[in-house]
């Protein structure tokens, strides 16, 4: 399809911005779908709760009063007239709309309703009444510089262009499931007519998906019957004898894993094993023992991690395991001098190195290993699908093990990891204490500042979590930036409070976390930023502001951090609605429990984290919500793999694609 420059509209500037969300041709601008619905219906004021969000429309009936606050702030307030009641409507930072808010004005307010008070604090403001019938709004992730209005109106633009799109699922499903079109489902889609049409619209378009989800899933399990891998002849004496020097005795599950890696291992066929297990389940030392029965059997390791930190905490670990072994330990990381990583790659050509450790800059083009017969990537859902194509594209067949602490339940897990074998870590380390959950209003904060003080006291160390990194149009909920001066002026004089968002360039955020390590910082403020495998074990108290705004496997993750050590730890979770959910983080720490109380709650949404990244990243499907689309599309797409058809070429399109989806980063 043709660029973006042809619509109408659309400069270089904006080019630039719709690069940002991986949009670069016509194509992709028809094919970025909503990620949600607006309904703009009017909002039936008897039956709305407290703090429900509602749609009014009515007439200006007092002139805006405006107050300035902060520096750059501001808040207006005025009456409205929406014929059943007169509210008062609060809105904050569009003070530019006075002028236009006249006595008279016919506009509609979208906010939350203050029912005791008769108030609406509105988010938007619109002009003019709403429409007689129910209107459905797409609604588009967007990033600074657009808005999803514009983005609407660039996407119907293109819309009104000769395309024809290609359509991808074979016509006697279509035919099978009595789905619409292609262009009509696209088209419905980003201008919604009524409910139902749309649930078709969606239906068509989220079977596509997963259905070209499921046939790369099944490509990739097909591949590995063919898949020929290292066959070992390690035993198990010589595993239990480097486990019995271990500083502790492994649990059941541990060893559980250890044995399946030990088959797999041993067996011609390529490894390809997920170990899945709660944040500090101790899924570490499993990996380090797959990487000395990999030494053992003479071939170089690989082990990967999302981070740098976690690479350098990783490299310390190893080489404290293997302190009475002779093994070459090498930590590969983007930052390190050209000549020091000059020796290290060397040294991986010439197989000096028996084991290294980085983050995904051990698989650049410049690194050649001279015998790689083991990979290990740690937090795998922060890497893609396609991770694993691109080893095999050096050349690298080897075994791989992954790590997740992001545990799904065992149904789907089945399903999304269908080209895997998958081992749980159900059991935490004996001795390890439960951490305290509590939750707390934020008008309780003074409690939960002498909370901090205490630990401090004790020279313990505490995270601090926000949602947000500085003051924004949503001025309800905390930031890092705010929060740091407040922290400063209440616990400044016994702590040094540090600072740690993801605006931060990396060199930053490296400094402060290794502040944080060596206990120079004490207090950390922070974005969700550190949820990946940092390893504090001085740190005995998470907090979290807003923490409504989080999802359970999130919570659970962020919470993960404290607990790491032999100190009782604190997890205080501060909120100020009420929300059942919540309750839950204070009853229970199993991952795998609260990650099902998720999916039965929320849906798959959180589960995979951000949806930026990892295996799993769907536009419009919910894995759990959608799973039985999900199960039709895995049959029929294995189904279509099987078929005489697939080999003849029939379908050579559908082979294009899955080839092409593999390539890619
Ligand atoms: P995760 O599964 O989150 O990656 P780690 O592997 O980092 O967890 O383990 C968390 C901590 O528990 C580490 O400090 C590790 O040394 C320790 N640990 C792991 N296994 C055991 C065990 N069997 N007994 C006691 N401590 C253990
Ligand atoms: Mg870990």
């Amino acid at each position: 399809m043709s660029t973006l420059e042809k619509i109408k509209g659309i400069g270089p500037k904006t080019i630039q911005i719709l690069e940002r969300l991986n949009i670069h041709t016509e194509e992709d601008l028809i094919e970025y779908y909503p990620y949600r619905f607006d309904v703009l219906e009017r909002s039936n004021l008897r039956d709305a709760f407290d703090g429900d969000k509602v749609i009014l429309d009515g007439i200006v009936q007092t002139v805006p009063l405006i107050y300035y606050f902060h520096k750059k702030m501001n808040k207006m307030t005025f009456s409205l007239n929406c014929g059943e009641a007169i509210l008062n409507v609060t809105i904050f930072n569009r003070a530019f709309l006075k002028n236009n808010l006249k006595i008279g004005t016919q506009i509609t307010v979208i906010g939350k309703y203050d029912k005791r008070h008769g108030n609406v604090v509105a988010s938007e403001i619109r002009f003019g009444m709403l429409p007689k019938e129910a209107k459905i709004e797409p609604v588009y992730h967007v990033t600074n510089g657009i808005s999803s209005a514009q983005l609407h109106k660039m996407i119907l633009m293109a819309l009104e262009s000769n395309w024809q799109p290609k359509e991808i699922i074979p016509a006697y499903l279509v035919g099978k499931y009595k789905l619409d079109d292609k262009r009509s489902s696209i088209l419905e889609i980003h201008s919604p007519g009524n409910k139902k049409s749309l649930e078709r619209a969606i239906n068509y378009l989220k079977y596509e998906e997963l259905f070209l989800f499921m046939l790369k899933m099944n490509q990739l399990k097909k591949n590995r019957v063919w898949e020929k891998g290292i066959s070992r002849e390690i035993t198990k004496e010589a595993v239990d004898e480097f486990i019995s020097q271990l500083p502790f005795t492994l649990t059941a599950d541990q060893l559980k894993c250890v044995n399946q890696v030990l088959e797999d291992m041993n067996s011609s066929r390529v490894m390809k094993r997920l170990i899945q297990g709660d944040v500090g389940s101790g899924k570490t030392i499993v990996a380090i023992i797959s990487l000395y029965i990999n030494y053992l059997s003479g071939y170089q390791g690989a082990f990967m991690a999302p981070t740098e930190i976690l690479a350098e905490q990783h490299y310390q670990n190893v080489q404290k395991m293997f302190a009475n072994y002779p093994i070459k330990i090498a930590l590969l990381t983007g930052k390190m001098k050209k000549k020091e990583r000059g020796e290290v790659l060397k040294q991986l050509a010439s197989k000096e190195i028996d084991i290294v450790i980085g983050t995904h800059s051990l698989f650049s083009e410049d690194v050649y290993y001279d015998s790689l017969g083991l990979v290990i990537t740690d937090e795998q859902h922060r890497f893609g699908v396609n991770q694993r194509t691109k080893l095999k594209e050096k050349g690298i067949s080897t075994d791989v093990l992954y790590l997740s602490a992001t545990p799904i339940p065992r149904t789907y897990a089945i399903t999304l990891y269908g080209d895997m074998d998958v081992s749980n870590i159900h059991l935490k380390p004996k001795g390890r204490r439960e951490i305290i959950t509590e939750i707390y209003a934020n008008t309780e904060i003074k409690t939960v500042l002498a909370k901090i003080h205490q630990e401090i006291r004790q020279n313990h160390q505490v995270y601090v979590i926000a949602t947000q990194i500085e003051e924004s149009e949503d001025d309800e909920l905390e930031n890092v930036k705010e929060l740091k001066d407040k922290f400063e002026r209440a616990l400044g004089k016994i702590a040094k409070i540090g600072m740690l968002h993801g605006k931060m360039n990396p060199e930053e955020k490296d400094k402060v976390m290794e502040d944080f390590l060596k206990n120079e910082i004490q207090i950390l403020i922070s974005t969700t930023v550190i949820e990946v495998g940092i390893d504090v074990p001085n740190a005995t108290m998470m907090v979290i502001f807003d923490s409504y705004r989080f999802g359970l496997s999130q919570l659970h993750q962020l919470r993960g951090r404290v607990g790491r050590g032999d100190f009782q730890s604190y997890c205080l979770l501060l909120s100020d609605r009420e929300e059942e959910r919540l309750q839950i983080m204070t009853k229970t720490t199993d991952g795998f429990k609260i990650s099902e109380e998720d999916f039965r709650l929320r849906g798959s949404g959180d589960l995979f984290g951000t949806r930026q990244s990892g295996d799993v990243r769907f536009h419009l499907a919910d894995i759990k919500r959608d799973f039985p689309i999900l199960l039709h599309a895995k049959e029929d797409s294995m189904e279509i793999l099987e078929s005489p058809e697939y080999e003849n070429g029939k379908y050579s399109y559908l082979r294009k694609i899955i080839e092409k989806s593999m390539s890619l980063d």
